[in-house]
């Protein structure tokens, strides 16, 4: 095992305006996957700062917006570290604010095609769950902050960030001990950290400092959010409509409530959004064919920007990219936050175990490894996005014919069926 900074700063406690305190790692960017990177490394000698700028906003009894599906594979590493920290955290979320889906069901608007996945026919209790956002964002920090090797720094912007690795082959291939990057906060505080992770979002800060390039294109469309009311029970079932305009989404909560992800070209967003509540619930039934029966209560709407993106690398020497800082996605298959899950596990794993073999786990060589598990599927995740996207927005009447027919014909191949689903569910 090479050697651990060891710190005892405590949580939320850095007293002094300017502080130098070293880390093995800082993962810059608190969100899903930041907390999931951290947890991953909860009870290992790593010594761990998390930088976060927003404070987390407190759990309203109204479900929020801003949901995710969460895949088996993702629950399955949310159990372990509460297991691992003996926190609770995760298991009463779960109880409380998490709807479990076993089955979703998706349809082509534009003609008879659809197809339906089933848990009992995979053979496993659950396809997913439907949770908030802030409300995991919530269970992940409890798990954090009960693990005695990760800082928590929060309000903190990050206002410099001093890398300076090399890329350099070592002598006679003897590595370097690699020099430490420092990160400055807006507060004065400056920390140091042999490996630099970028968990900060589609903007990172932190691709942009080791000039890291990303492909991005707008799918010049947006994604309308909002929750909603049915006179049909959402039967835990996860419901997505192609429509030539965009998919839309009907994605049951723990309060009889849908999440609706409606993805929507700019102008037909702007329509949705001018609509008065009335109009807006009408408008959302017909849409969705009424597949939930009426639309009944509607909560306040938001529109965000869809895009998609790629950096052409993941990792430089003591340094990597994860979750939306490395990619992201349309959000149609509700795959952004668990590619970023499977990245912090992948990443996690790969210097647990470099290091426990006595390697440079912040070494390029070690950091690449990372890279190569995780870079193909997500570009394979992110072409099929744009392709499925491309497919259904089509209205040539060929072309929905083939596709119709196509769903139809996969949802009677069980063999294809079942590899598209456990693709999606991380299994
Ligand atoms: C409408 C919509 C629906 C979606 N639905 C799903 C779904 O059902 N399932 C799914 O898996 N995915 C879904 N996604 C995608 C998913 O939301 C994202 O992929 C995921 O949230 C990315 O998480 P992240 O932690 O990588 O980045 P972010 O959520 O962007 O988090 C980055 C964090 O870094 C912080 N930060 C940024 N810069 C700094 C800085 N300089 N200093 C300090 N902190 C900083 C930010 O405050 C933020 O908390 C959806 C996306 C959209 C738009």
């Amino acid at each position: 095992m090479t050697q651990h900074v060891s710190q005892s700063v405590e949580q939320h406690s850095f007293e002094q305006d300017s502080f130098e305190q070293e880390f093995d790692i800082v993962i810059v960017g608190g969100g899903i996957v930041g907390l999931s990177f951290a947890c991953e490394l909860a009870a290992t000698d790593f010594s761990v700062a998390v930088v976060e700028r927003n404070e987390l906003k407190a759990i309203s009894d109204e479900p929020d917006c801003r949901v995710s599906a969460i895949n088996r594979f993702a629950l399955q590493h949310f159990k372990r570290f509460g297991e691992t920290v003996g926190s609770n955290a995760w298991q009463s979320i779960l109880s409380e604010r998490a709807c479990v889906f076993d089955k979703m069901f998706v349809w082509d608007q534009t003609g008879a095609g659809q197809i339906q996945f089933d848990s009992v026919e995979l053979g496993v209790s659950e396809l997913g769950i439907i949770i908030e956002n802030n409300v995991l964002q919530h269970s992940l920090l409890e798990m954090v902050k009960a693990a005695d090797n990760i800082t928590y720094l929060c309000p903190e912007e990050i206002s410099e960030i001093d890398y300076r690795q090399d890329d350099s082959v070592p002598e006679n291939g003897i590595e370097s001990e690699g020099q430490l990057s420092t990160v400055t906060l807006s507060s004065g505080v400056q920390l140091t950290a042999r490996l630099l992770v970028g968990a900060d979002g589609a903007n990172s800060k932190v691709r942009e400092v080791v000039s890291i390039q990303r492909s991005q294109k707008s799918y010049q469309q947006q994604g309308l959010v909002c929750n909603v009311a049915t006179s049909e029970k959402h039967q835990h079932t996860a419901w997505q409509c192609f429509m030539p305009t965009g998919p839309l989404a009907f994605l049951p909560l723990y309060n009889g409530y849908s999440s609706i992800v409606w993805s929507l070209d700019e102008d037909s967003a702007a329509e949705q959004m001018a609509l008065d509540d009335e109009a807006f619930k009408r408008s959302l039934a017909e849409a969705s064919e009424f597949k939930l029966g009426e639309i009944t209560d509607v909560s306040q709407r938001f529109l965000f920007p869809l895009m998609h993106g790629h950096a052409t690398d993941y990792v430089r020497p003591g340094l990597a990219l994860i979750g939306d800082a490395a990619h992201s996605i349309h959000p149609l298959a509700g795959q952004g936050a668990n590619l970023g899950i499977a990245d912090a596990a992948a990443l996690a794993d790969v210097i647990r175990t470099a290091d426990q073999a006595g390697r440079q786990w912040f070494a390029l060589h070690t950091l690449s490894k990372y890279q190569r598990q995780r870079k193909g599927a997500n570009q394979l995740m992110e072409m099929s996005m744009t392709g499925f996207k491309e497919l259904f927005g089509q209205k040539s009447g060929l072309v929905a014919e083939i596709r119709n027919a196509g769903l139809t014909l996969v949802d009677h191949l069980p063999a294809l069926k079942y590899r598209i689903i456990k693709q999606a569910l991380g299994i």
